[in-house]
């Protein structure tokens, strides 16, 4: 091949680059925001037609969410026509989403929205903001259908992509989406959007990568801890002051962490992870059934990312008292971020807290359960599987519990099969670049996650 031709891999770079470099930061949660905070939303979606033109040519689009002014919502709902009409009913929704998380060049060592493709320990990245979270996803699904339109594949059942815009703050667009899909009469039968990857050094006791599929999610809801005192001159305080009950709440909080288990999920992670692992973790793991209370015990010595798998978590976010430095507080406030274990819910996670402290009064804002378990068999779970073993042969595959929450939460009233499963090989300092500085994707990882997705809709 003569030199200076770019290749098809060259071009999905670039198209990504494009997509990082328009500043799509996600709105505050009160709302979408007035239209003229949207020039970035609009220019996203204006410029997708000019970048994959084939996939607009043959691909429906229709605009969802809320907007109080009346417009068209910023969520992005494709629609691909399979060949048997019968397919519409049930079809194969791919998702992601293209608002970002807030970022500055502070701290940077390419800028959040420059997108520079700069080698880093000897592999090309593309750095930014939404390098992976989530435009990388949402620019390797647009990639993966592209590249089947140019073969000419039609998949059997229709596939749906569903790009959503405020995911990182209300995911109200994902909402719109669900409830539109509802009315029309539609459960897709196999939901995909971002969660688990193909990672390694994240299990004890085992060395290879494998890749964790999200097949339920965490639950969540912000709770207000509250003091109200009568305050007064700072001169003669009395022997607990607001904020000395708020800081003993929080402490006796702590201490009474919400119990842990190792439910059905974690159970399947322990023993097919397991079973590949080195002795004397492989005999632990694989015979869980017999060693859960000592791998309980183990676990929850190890640290917070792999106990939060276990139990529901709290995490004191903010605090605030007092209006003086000389004046008794009159009130005294602590937000507690809540992240509800599978087996949980929000009753059972507000009531634990309500039993470890007292003097206080306990506000629950935002409410969101924990989501069904989808099964980690069946149809639908097989062709991701199998997607993934056709670009990665032989790799471990996992169920996991995602812990962070995402947009596709709202799909499990309409879909029994929704998993959270992005097909990018991340390292655990690429993971930790998620919502920080940094953020950036390998382009060979990149070009994987087209070749996964395509390999899944081609199964379809
Ligand atoms: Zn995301």
């Amino acid at each position: 091949m003569p030199e200076n031709v770019p290749s098809p891999d060259d071009g999905a770079i670039e198209r990504l680059r494009a997509l990082v470099r328009i500043p799509t930061i996600a709105r505050p949660a009160s709302g979408p925001g007035p239209r003229a905070d949207r020039a970035t939303f609009e220019a996203l979606i204006a410029e997708l037609p000019t970048l994959y033109p084939r996939v607009h040519a043959s691909l429906e689009r229709e605009r969802l969410g809320p907007d109080p002014e009346g417009g068209p919502g910023y969520s992005l709902l494709y629609r691909w026509r399979g060949s048997d009409p019968t397919g519409a009913q049930a079809p194969t929704m791919l998702m992601a989403h293209y608002d970002v998380v807030a970022a500055t060049d502070d701290g940077w060592q390419h800028p959040p929205f420059a997108a520079e493709l700069v080698d880093h320990e000897g592999e090309p990245m593309v750095w930014g903001r939404g390098a992976i979270d989530d435009k990388g996803a949402l620019a390797a699904v647009l990639e993966a259908v592209d590249r089947l339109l140019a073969t000419g594949f039609t998949p059997r059942h229709d596939v749906l992509l569903l790009f959503g815009h405020d995911e990182e703050v209300a995911g109200t667009g994902a909402q719109a989406v669900a409830s539109a899909l509802r009315e029309r009469g539609i459960r897709p039968a196999l939901v995909l959007d971002e969660g688990g990857a193909i990672v390694r050094d994240a299990f004890p006791g085992l060395d290879e990568p494998f890749a964790l599929i999200g097949v339920t999610e965490k639950g969540i809801t912000t709770l207000r801890l509250r003091v109200e005192q009568l305050g007064g001159h700072a001169a003669s305080p009395p022997p607990f002051a607001a904020t000395e009950r708020l800081a003993r709440a929080i402490q006796r909080l702590n201490a009474a962490p919400a119990r842990a288990r190792l439910d059905p999920t974690i159970r399947r992670m322990l023993r097919t992870l397991g079973a590949r692992a080195r002795q004397p973790f492989r005999a632990l793991f694989t015979r869980v059934d017999l060693t859960a209370p000592l791998i309980l015990r183990s676990l929850l010595r190890r640290g917070s990312e792999i106990t939060a798998l276990l139990r529901t978590t709290r995490a004191v976010t903010e605090l605030n008292a007092g209006h003086a430095a000389n004046a008794l507080p009159e009130q005294a406030t602590a937000t507690v971020n809540v992240r509800i274990a599978p087996w949980s819910s929000v009753a059972e996670a507000v009531a634990e807290v309500r039993r470890a402290i007292d003097l206080v009064t306990v506000e629950v804002l935002q409410p969101s359960e924990p989501s069904p378990v989808s099964p980690a068999e069946g149809e639908a779970w097989d062709d991701l599987v199998a997607s993934i073993h056709e670009v990665h042969p032989g790799l471990l595959v996992s169920p996991y519990v995602m812990m962070q929450a995402s947009d596709a939460r709202f799909m499990t009233g309409i879909s029994d099969h929704v998993y959270r499963f992005t097909p990018f090989r991340l390292s655990a300092a690429e993971r930790a670049c998620l919502h920080a500085k940094n953020e950036r994707i390998r382009v060979s990882a990149f070009l994987e996650g087209v070749r996964g997705y395509e390999a899944l809709l081609r199964r379809r």
